[in-house]
This record gives C-alpha cells, sequence and structure tokens, in this order.
C-alpha cells in the first residue's frame, strides 16, 4: 500500500492506539496453544514501529497499524504462530524503508527473514501490464509458497487488511485491486481451505467492483433477518431438542450466504433475490475430544435430523470419508424445511469447524502429524514444485498450466487491450462478444483466439486473448443458443432472435390461417398438432417461422392428412425420413418394398467390392451418403441390389426396424494395392472458402477422389475427403496445402 510521510509525530492518543492494537495480537497469541514466545515478538514490533516511524496510509492513520492488523490476522483469523507473526510485523520494512533483509536476519534469525523476503518479493500487484510479468509474480507466490507457505497465509492477511481498508484508496486503485483479489486471492484461499477469508475477501472485492448491487443485496439480507431467524428457530427446534437428549453438547447455528455468493446465484440462474431459497445454510457442530469418534457422531447427528426431515435423495455430500483437497471436512446433507424449501444442514466436529474456517494451519494445532489431511495439501504442492523444477520455455505457458489447476470452474480471458473478463467455464468467443455489447454479440462472425482465427463456438481457456471479429451482415442465429456458456448472453440472444423472427413468424401465421381457410379445414389444435408433427416444429412460433420464411410449403399432401385419419402415418414417416422436411404429392407413388425371397444369403457378411474404375456391387443410399470406409449396413433393394447406408441414418434404423430380414451386414474390399485414405477438414465457413478448397483439390486430378462431402454447422464447416490412393505421400502434400487456405482449422487423416 502507498504510504505518505506527512510528520515525523505520533500524537499521543495515536501512541495509545497503536500500544491498544499491539496489546490485541499478544492477548490473542497468548490465549492460543502456541509456544509463548513474547519477547521476540515484543521486539519485532518495537524494529517495525521504528522502521515505519513518521510514515502514514493514506487514511491518514500511523503507518504500523497496518503490520499490526497483518499480524492480528495471521495468529487469529489463520492461527499461525509466533514466527509469522514477527514476519507479519515486519512485512513492508524492507521495501518500505532503508533497511534490509540482513538487518531483518542479524535481529531476528534466518527463518523470519526468509519469510519476509518472500513476503517482499510477491509484493505489489500479480498484474503488470504485461502478460509475462503477471507471469512472473505468480511464479514467484508459488515458488516462495512451495518453500515455506506461510508466505502465502502472510501475504493472505496483508491482503485481506488491505481489502478491509480499500475505502481510502483512490477509486481506480480501488477497481484493480478489487479485481485482482477476486481473480488470485480469492481462489488461493480457497485453494488453501481458509473459506472465512475466501468469502470475506470475495465479498469485499464485490463491494468495490459492484457498489450498487452490494447495496441492495445487503440491504435485503439485513431486511429479511427477523423472520429468517423465526424460521430457522422453528426449523432448528426439534433438532436442538432430540441432539440434547441424546447427550451431545453442540452448537446450531444459521449462516447466511454473503452477499457476494447471492449475487452469484441470481446472475447465473437469473433469478430475483426472493427466489434464493438457500439463503442460508444451518449449521451444528459439536464437541468432541476424540477425533476416532468424531466420524460416527456425525452420522448419528445425521441419522436424527433424517427422522425429524425428509432428506433430498442426491445431496448428501460426506466430506468425512474423503476430504476436499483443501483439507475441509463434514457431513452435508439437504432436507425439506417445516416451510417446504431446502435447507441445507452441515455437521461438523469443533475442529472439522476449525479447520474449514483457518485452512491447514489449523492441522498444526492439532497435530495431526503426517496424516491424510496433510498428505493432500503435499501432492499439491509437489505437483507445483513439479512445474516449478521443469520451467516451460515461456512463462505464459506456466501460468495456464497452473491457472488449470486453479480455476476449475471459472476462466479468465483477456480482450485485446489487456482487459481481465471472468466467465463459467465452458464459456466460447460468442459468450466473450455478448458480454462486450449485444451488438458486438449479434453480429458476431468468428474470434481470434492468441491470435489464431476461430469460430465463435470456440470454447476458451484461463488465460486465452480473445478477440471478437463481428460483420454488419450477421444475423443472430437460434443455434448460438447451443454454445452460450452465460445466463447474461443467452438472455440477450433470446431478445435479439425474437425481435429479428417476429415480422417471419407473423407472415407465417397468416399463410397457416389462410391454408385452412381455402382448404375448408377447421381452424383448432388437432389441425396445427397434425402440421406440427409432420414438420417436426417444436412449437407454433417454429412452425409459423419456418412457413414464413419459406422453409417449408403447405401443399396438397397436407391437406390430405389433415382430412384423413391417422392409419397411413407410418408410410408417411416413412417418406418424410426419405425425402427431407417437405412431403411432396409425388412420393406416393413409389411402392412399399415388396417382400420378396431376397437371393443373397444375409447370415453371411456381405463384401463390398469397390474396383479401381469405381465399378461396386452395391450402390450408396441417396440418405446418408455413406463413403467407402465408413460404417454401414447393406440393405436389399426390391429390384434386388444392395444399398448401403451409413449404421447411424435414420431410415437406415426404420429399414432395421421394418424389414430385418433384408439387411446384411458388411465389410470392405478395396482391389489392387490401393487403399482409401480419408481427410478431414474444418474451417470457418467465410465466402469463397469452399471454392478456394475445391478449385486447390481439383487441381489434384491425379488423385483418384472417391467422395467430397461437405456439411455447415453453424459458422463451421467440415469436409470429409475420400481417395483412393497408392501412395501416403501424395496424401500428405494435399494436406498441407489444404492447411495454408486462410481459415481452414484442421486437416487430418482419419
Ligand atoms: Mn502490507
Amino acid at each position: 500500500m502507498s504510504s505518505t510521510p506527512k510528520n515525523n509525530f505520533t500524537t499521543p492518543e495515536e501512541d495509545r492506539l497503536i500500544e491498544e492494537a499491539f496489546k490485541e495480537v499478544l492477548d490473542g497469541y497468548l490465549s492460543s496453544n502456541h509456544r509463548k514466545k513474547v519477547e521476540i515478538i515484543e521486539r519485532a514490533f518495537a524494529f517495525a514501529k521504528e522502521a515505519h516511524k513518521g510514515i502514514r496510509r493514506r487514511s491518514g492513520e500511523p503507518y504500523i497499524l497496518h503490520p499490526i492488523a497483518v499480524a492480528k490476522i495471521a495468529s487469529q483469523e489463520i492461527g499461525l504462530g509466533s514466527t509469522s507473526i514477527c514476519a507479519a510485523l515486519l512485512h513492508d520494512v524492507v521495501e518500505d524503508t532503508e533497511y534490509t533483509v540482513e538487518d531483518i536476519e542479524q535481529n531476528f534469525g534466518k527463518k523470519i527473514a526468509q519469510l519476509v523476503e518472500g513476503l517482499t518479493k510477491i509484493s505489489g500487484g500479480i498484474f503488470g501490464d504485461k502478460a509475462s510479468a503477471q507471469a512472473e509474480n505468480f511464479r514467484k507466490l508459488l515458488l516462495t509458497m512451495s518453500e515455506d507457505i506461510r508466505v502465502v497465509l502472510i501475504k493472505m492477511a496483508d491482503r485481506l487488511h488491505n481489502m478491509r481498508t480499500l475505502g481510502s484508496m483512490a477509486p481506480n486503485k480501488q477497481y484493480k485491486i478489487a479485481g485482482e483479489t477476486l481473480y488470485i486471492y480469492a481462489p488461493l484461499a480457497h485453494r488453501l481451505g481458509l473459506f472465512a477469508i475466501k468469502t470475506e475477501l470475495e465479498n469485499l472485492s464485490f463491494k468495490y467492483e459492484h457498489p450498487e448491487a452490494f447495496k441492495r443485496i445487503s440491504e435485503k439480507i439485513a431486511a429479511t433477518e427477523s423472520q429468517r431467524a423465526s424460521i430457522f428457530e422453528h426449523f432448528s427446534a426439534p433438532i436442538r431438542r432430540k441432539l440434547t437428549d441424546m447427550g451431545l453438547e453442540f452448537t446450531a447455528k444459521a449462516r447466511v450466504k454473503s452477499a457476494y455468493s447471492i449475487w452469484n446465484k441470481m446472475e447465473k440462474k437469473h433469478i430475483p433475490f426472493d427466489e434464493v431459497y438457500d439463503l442460508y445454510a444451518a449449521r451444528i457442530i459439536f464437541e468432541c475430544d476424540d477425533p476416532a469418534k468424531e466420524k460416527s457422531i456425525c452420522w448419528q447427528i445425521y441419522s436424527a435430523i433424517t427422522d425429524i426431515y425428509r432428506i433430498h435423495p442426491d445431496r448428501t455430500r460426506d466430506w468425512i470419508s474423503n476430504p476436499k483437497a483443501n483439507g475441509y471436512q463434514a457431513l452435508h446433507l439437504t432436507v425439506m424445511g417445516p416451510d417446504g424449501n431446502w435447507v441445507e444442514v452441515q455437521i461438523r466436529s469443533r475442529r472439522m469447524d476449525e479447520i474449514a474456517e483457518k485452512g491447514f494451519a489449523a492441522h498444526w494445532k492439532y497435530k495431526v502429524g503426517e496424516g491424510d489431511e496433510e498428505s493432500e495439501l503435499n501432492v499439491w504442492l509437489s505437483t507445483i514444485k513439479d512445474i516449478l523444477d521443469n520451467p516451460e520455455p515461456n512463462a505464459i505457458d506456466f501460468l495456464d498450466t497452473l491457472k488449470l489447476n486453479l480455476f476449475a470452474s471459472e476462466i479468465v480471458v483477456f480482450t485485446p487491450k489487456g482487459e481481465l473478463l471472468t466467465l463459467p467455464a465452458d464459456s466460447t468467443v460468442l459468450d466473450v462478444a455478448f458480454n462486450l455489447h449485444t451488438r458486438i454479440g449479434c453480429q458476431c462472425i468468428a474470434g481470434k483466439v492468441n491470435h489464431k482465427l476461430v469460430p465463435l463456438s470456440q470454447k476458451l481457456n484461463s488465460g486465452d486473448q480473445v478477440e471478437v471479429l463481428t460483420s454488419q451482415s450477421q444475423q443472430p442465429k437460434p443455434e448460438w443458443m447451443d454454445f452460450l456458456a452465460t445466463a447474461k448472453a443467452k438472455t440477450h440472444l433470446r431478445k435479439a432472435l425474437r425481435k429479428q423472427q417476429q415480422p417471419i413468424v407473423n407472415a407465417g401465421r397468416l399463410i397457416f390461417e389462410q391454408f385452412l381457410r381455402d382448404n375448408e379445414i377447421k381452424d383448432d389444435n388437432i389441425a396445427i398438432t397434425k402440421v406440427m408433427g409432420l414438420y417436426k416444429a417444436a412449437s407454433r412460433e417454429d412452425l409459423y417461422y419456418m412457413l414464413g420464411n419459406q422453409e417449408i410449403m403447405l401443399n396438397e399432401y397436407v391437406v390430405k392428412t389433415l382430412k384423413k385419419d391417422s392409419s397411413k402415418t407410418k408410410r408417411i414417416l416413412l417418406k418424410l425420413i426419405g425425402m427431407g422436411k417437405e412431403p411432396e404429392t409425388s412420393a406416393k407413388k413409389q411402392q412399399e418394398p415388396a417382400p420378396e425371397k431376397p437371393k443373397i444369403n444375409t447370415k453371411k457378411t456381405y463384401v463390398l467390392r469397390y474396383g479401381d474404375n469405381g465399378e461396386t456391387n452395391f450402390r450408396f443410399a441417396g440418405c446418408c451418403c455413406p463413403v467407402p470406409g465408413d460404417d454401414v449396413l447393406g440393405f436389399i433393394a426390391d429390384d434386388g441390389e444392395v444399398e448401403v447406408h451409413t449404421l447411424d441414418c435414420p431410415r437406415a434404423a426404420l429399414l432395421k426396424a421394418s424389414y430385418g430380414p433384408r439387411i446384411l451386414s458388411t465389410s470392405w474390399e478395396v482391389s489392387g494395392n490401393r487403399f482409401l485414405a480419408h481427410i478431414r477438414i474444418e474451417g470457418i465457413d467465410r465466402h469463397g472458402i469452399l471454392h478456394e478448397l475445391i478449385s486447390l483439390i481439383s487441381t489434384h486430378l491425379a488423385l483418384n477422389i472417391r467422395a467430397l462431402n461437405i456439411r455447415a454447422e453453424k459458422e463451421i464447416f467440415y469436409a470429409d475427403l475420400s481417395l483412393l490412393v497408392t501412395d501416403v505421400g501424395a496424401v500428405d502434400d494435399l494436406c498441407a496445402k489444404i492447411r495454408r487456405i486462410p481459415g481452414i482449422q484442421k486437416v487430418a487423416r482419419i
């Protein structure tokens, strides 16, 4: 934190304040289980006080109050001992004053000096202007961490105090520090099992990043407090009675969620405050001297609660048999409260509760030794050590690797200007676009991730730099819904689509109504349901849209279907699958396959021959267009010829169901020493790209092209190319050339 010298003296009133604050640190330490090394703590205090003499914080208070507060947090909220308290008192001395690490070592010994050095190294913002600088700081942070985890724990205390006093910082700095806290420190606190600190850090960041929302939610929490208290009283009374009867010593309390986590839930689920039903969790903490008995007591309490309330079948979490990686232990269950809402109940022993609140530091207090819980942390620390011992060629890769471990459910990406965006995991380029602006979202055509062109459905990873490409001619598309991860983007897309489609839907409705009138069909639910079924429309709007957009036409065939009963539905369906969406009257002429006896032996595998010149002993089905080498089945058609369908062809599924005896299992045989090579090409469907692709392939006429199948899905296209070749080199050569076409993302032999 920045400091400003104002005058060299503190007032007597301030001196009293400083002594009082330090006394609180000492008193807290003396009442803990640690050894009583008061002398060195007092010396560290005197040293720091002298070193920061005359310096004031931006708020105007004497600077020394900050290290004292950090020492207090380290001792009382994290549970650290005298070495850490001294290091906390001295943590800003080397950075902000004339004193050096050597001075510290001479006065307080090697260990404390090392901690202060570690803290000095990682001080300052984790985020500088350049990503590599950030990575370097991050690396330092973890490097010192793996040497002595206390450095990170004290840093956590430092950050917490800075966040608690953030109000006196300049607003632009507030924003930066709050963002950094949410990005780095809160997840790190979570990893270390410092739940109380993690929650407070998140909440404070939230307060400065979204002051309006924070105020609104905090007020609502306060306003509903008495109501919540009476509901909890009503809920917990029978549990208290029962546990008391069982002879247990315990406390039962309601823990309200933080404003931040409520806000998070409202944002994620798009619900108002009143609909966040799990505003609080009930927590039962029982006293128990013998750690060996804790588990069975937890389950006794569990059973007692489920005798009283109905349990939610899928929401029991046993963190006792399988503690979380950060050491968290508890038994969670969710039951139906008397007011009809689900309530989560967390059952913990006093020891588990301290570990939950204070993290791994609490383990030291209980001296678990080489227990399982500690080894979990060791696994994580050694992973970090491994990565540090084999540094990646560039620091950004290193940061990415670590971030994978740190943030599983959230990702953070950079805009080209270096701004950070936090998004849920699985977010795509399109999420970023909508996050920036609805208009950018609606006009998004593709993106650049780390300077590489990608489709807008591209999923992002933490650390990605994302640029959004837009085009005036782009229109929002319904299928975009499938790959959006943020609620915000989905809402905006839905709005945009509705706006865009409304005129078409209206036109379609008029067409449909006119059609019914013209053919004297009653306009009722039956008619529209039948037509919706015929065209597989998901809703009325869907059907109207297809009509208005001229994707489908209402013709005589539909009239007949509507006027007749449904005895021929199956036949119609069969034809629809074969013919695509539009039923044609001419389709009627086609006869059902006659059940004549096939000449081919259906018990044997039918060998599909595919000769040099393309001559075959079968024909490809038009519906699914298989390619030699595909997984296919044969169907003996009416003319006795074998028709080949892909295994996943819907028509084939129907044929299998209706004409089982005429289905053949098949295998491919390609003549000569030639073989079939398949190339899968993926790219962004930009204007002209297919033309370039096809003209490139056609310059390779020497290659015996057997099939070229192009299909577009959203804005990406896939091309499957099958070649009959004698030489692998020719295929590789073609692949290399295709890869050079701009917009082509992937070329692979399959
Ligand atoms: Mn500090």
